[in-house]
């Protein structure tokens, strides 16, 4: 009944048929054996008797391969499942495979994945079903274990010249160094982290992961506010494997005037508002509506003493246009009609005027909502 005249090699029975292999196939012992032999301890599927997945109690992440990856929002289910299927393989005789994996949580920590497997072998349809424990194990990725040792290489010391922060200045700078942070970890980065906000009476030090995170954000503060930054190498540590942790400092020296600032440069022509702190301070003229530049020597500090702010100064109603270069206005203290200069921001047909008294006497300011176009 041989048509291919060989035998079994296990068994010894007579092979019926059997598919020439490919030339240039070895034919291996397996191949040779008929089929109730090769039946025998055939397998499907070979399977892990079971996996781990290590996850961090923190923030979540996963650690797959070397390295830890944060899965955002997902379900340890679906990790557990790719960790499944990753490790699975199907015995590469099989052909038109088909197969399904079924999770089933058996408790917080596990998660039994149910897969079963169909395909031909030898012309013979198969099934086969493993079950495969999945444990998840959670403990403290590298960055949490960092953040949670305090560990930091780059500070940055946000400090103003002659006053602290404005709320403005500390709360921005924190959001500065938060969404650089952002940015990295949307790139993959787990070393950009940071690790403390020391909000100290002189302004906040912002403690980061790496020197060019907090060297970013101290020319990033200052490009948004003025002010210079100088960076100090403090120290030498070492991290947790040993390596050796060059630590520097970026002090940011915000300037001495914000904008909404109204200061005397005591130069005979008036109080200025200060519109900008960036490079020269820059402002406009009570007295005219001139723009003021400071002197280049003088950059954003200029020698100046401030008067008030915007927000000192009180709508006073306008009692009558004198001419181009006069108003006259109720003085918001003693209700009295004063004259004062005119500058150009001056609206002729406004009821009200937002006015400043400091020692230098009665200043009109621009309206508010026309903060940034008041330069005709
Ligand atoms: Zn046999
Ligand atoms: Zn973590």
């Amino acid at each position: 009944m041989s048509d291919t005249g060989e035998f079994c090699p296990r068994c010894g029975d007579p092979v019926l048929h059997r598919e020439e292999p490919l030339p240039g196939t070895p034919r291996d012992r397996e191949r040779l054996l008929c089929d109730a032999c090769y039946f025998e301890d055939f397998d499907l599927v070979d399977a892990p008797e079971r996996i781990e997945v290590d996850v961090c109690s923190q923030c979540g992440a996963v650690h797959q391969g070397n390295r830890w990856v944060d899965i955002g929002a997902r379900d340890y289910t679906d990790v557990a499942i790719e960790e499944v299927s990753a490790a699975l393989g199907v015995h590469l005789d099989a052909e038109d495979v088909s197969w399904a994996v079924d999770p089933e949580q058996v408790d917080q920590n596990t998660i039994r994945m149910h897969c079963q497997f169909s395909g031909l072998v030898r012309g013979t349809y198969l099934e086969e079903e493993v079950v495969v424990p999945v444990l998840i194990s959670r403990g403290t990725c590298r960055r949490c274990g960092r953040i949670a040792g305090g560990y930091y290489a780059g500070e940055v010391q946000v400090r103003a010249t002659g006053r602290t922060p404005t709320a403005e200045e500390i709360d921005r700078a924190e959001e500065i160094a938060r969404e650089l942070v952002a940015d990295h970890e949307a790139d993959g980065d787990r070393d950009a982290f940071v690790t403390d906000i020391d909000e100290t009476p002189e302004g906040p030090t912002i403690k980061l992961s790496t020197n060019s995170l907090a060297s970013t954000v101290a020319d990033r503060i200052t490009r948004e506010f003025g002010g210079t930054v100088e960076d100090h190498p403090t120290l030498v540590t070492e991290d947790e494997d040993g390596n050796e942790v060059y630590r520097v400092t970026f002090a940011v020296r915000l300037p001495k005037f914000v904008p909404g600032d109204v200061i005397d440069p005591e130069d005979g022509d008036g109080p200025v508002l200060v519109r900008s702190a960036k490079g020269n301070l820059k402002g406009v003229r009570l007295t005219s509506g001139e723009p003021y530049e400071a002197a280049y020597e003088d950059g954003a500090t200029p020698d100046a003493r401030k008067l008030g702010t915007r927000e000192d100064a009180v709508e006073t109603t306008v009692v009558t246009v004198e001419d181009d270069h006069a108003v006259q206005v109720l003085d918001p203290e003693t209700y009295e009609a004063k004259t004062v200069a005119r500058p150009d921001f001056f609206d002729p047909d406004a009821e009200t005027v937002p006015a400043l008294k400091s020692r230098t006497g009665l200043h009109l300011l621009p309206p508010v909502n026309r903060t940034k176009n008041t330069r005709r």
